[in-house]
């Protein structure tokens, strides 16, 4: 759900009880370094927090990211709270540009990379509904794919 900035009564009490509530989930899994409202709440919004320390500010309203020009894609192993004891690659562009709003409902923009342009695209994934496993899973299938061909070429 897009956060609606000019509902200031919900925006006060509901949205930043589940903001505190996203920080404490997230503090309380030490491998974290980021959250999607919709992991802990189904009906959530689009609203991600992040460990403080990054590049990136802790909460971020109505994500989304672009690519640069000179972009480059690299298969990354990341984790994911939703799918613990499980590291799988994802691919991800290193330098994005990402487009955020804060509290007041003000609009920001900024370049960034490596680990800070992979929790964004982690993150906003999660809010659009996919999981790191479902690139696992188009893995998983394709690798499915060249075996029956292997096999069928010797024979098997
Ligand atoms: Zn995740």
């Amino acid at each position: 759900m897009h956060v609606d900035f000019t509902n200031h009564w919900i925006f006060k009490v509901e949205i930043e009880d589940h903001i505190q509530d996203l920080h404490d989930t997230l503090e309380d899994n030490s491998h974290g370094v980021a959250l999607a409202s919709n992991q802990i709440r189904p009906d959530g919004w689009r609203i991600f927090v992040v460990r403080d320390g990054r590049d990136l500010p802790t909460v971020m309203f109505n994500p989304s990211w672009v690519v640069l020009d000179d972009d480059l894609i690299m298969p990354v192993q990341e984790g994911c709270l939703s799918i613990p004891e499980l590291m799988l690659y994802a691919p991800r562009h290193q330098t994005i540009r990402v487009m955020w709003q804060d509290r007041s409902g003000k609009t920001w923009g900024k370049i960034v990379s490596g680990l800070d342009a992979q929790i964004v695209q982690h993150e906003v994934e999660h809010l659009n509904g996919k999981l790191l496993i479902d690139y696992a899973n188009k893995d998983l299938a394709l690798r499915v794919r060249m075996e029956a061909i292997r096999n069928r070429k010797t024979g098997k």
